[in-house]
């Protein structure tokens, strides 16, 4: 049994475990904006070029012709590329805003909370924003966590959700 197969089984063996699927309402703008209208102006005019920079492909084009960001697959580098490309500026090297939403685990779906030990989501996290007490029980440490989403594709139970920042 393959090792994503594994936690699957286990995940679904835990009763009381609530599966909510990530970021599905949530609309997640790439990073380096300043002013969130801009999106709806600037973006109507181009071809995407924020979307085809990106290396980890993370960026999607809605149907509104603006960006927003899919951590289903990866993460964001921070390499600056996606702000490099953008020519009408809506995204800009010149402050360099970090993501703005706040990444969570939810208890009710983490199965470490549950009593399972599993650490898929701590090995991506370069930032090492992620903290276990006493192997279980992982929170994020809000202070360290770049909101680059890597974690977030790797949680087998759908477990690290997306926030709006308070
Ligand atoms: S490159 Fe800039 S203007 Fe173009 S879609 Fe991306 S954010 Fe909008
Ligand atoms: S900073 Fe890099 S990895 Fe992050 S969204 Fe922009 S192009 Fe993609
Ligand atoms: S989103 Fe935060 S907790 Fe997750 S990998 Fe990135 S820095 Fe770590």
């Amino acid at each position: 049994m393959k090792r994503r197969e594994l936690f699957s089984f286990l995940s679904s063996s835990i009763k009381d475990v609530v599966r909510e699927k990530p970021e599905e309402r949530l609309v997640v703008r790439p990073p380096y904006y300043t002013d969130m209208s801009a999106f709806d102006i600037e973006c109507q005019n181009c071809e995407g070029l924020c979307a085809t920079s990106c290396q980890e492909q993370i960026i999607v084009i809605g149907e509104d012709k603006t960006p927003r960001l899919d951590f289903s697959k990866s993460g964001c580098t921070y390499c600056d590329d996606c702000a490099t490309a953008c020519t009408p500026d809506v995204l800009t090297l010149e402050n360099k805003i970090k993501i703005d939403v706040d990444v969570v685990i939810s208890q009710k779906s983490c199965m470490s909370w549950e009593g399972v030990m599993c650490f898929s989501c701590k090995d991506p996290c370069l930032e090492d924003a992620i903290d276990f007490k006493a192997m279980f029980m992982p929170t994020i440490d809000s202070d360290k966590c770049t909101s680059c989403g890597f974690c977030i594709s790797r949680c087998p139970s759908y477990a690290i959700q997306l926030k709006e920042k308070k």
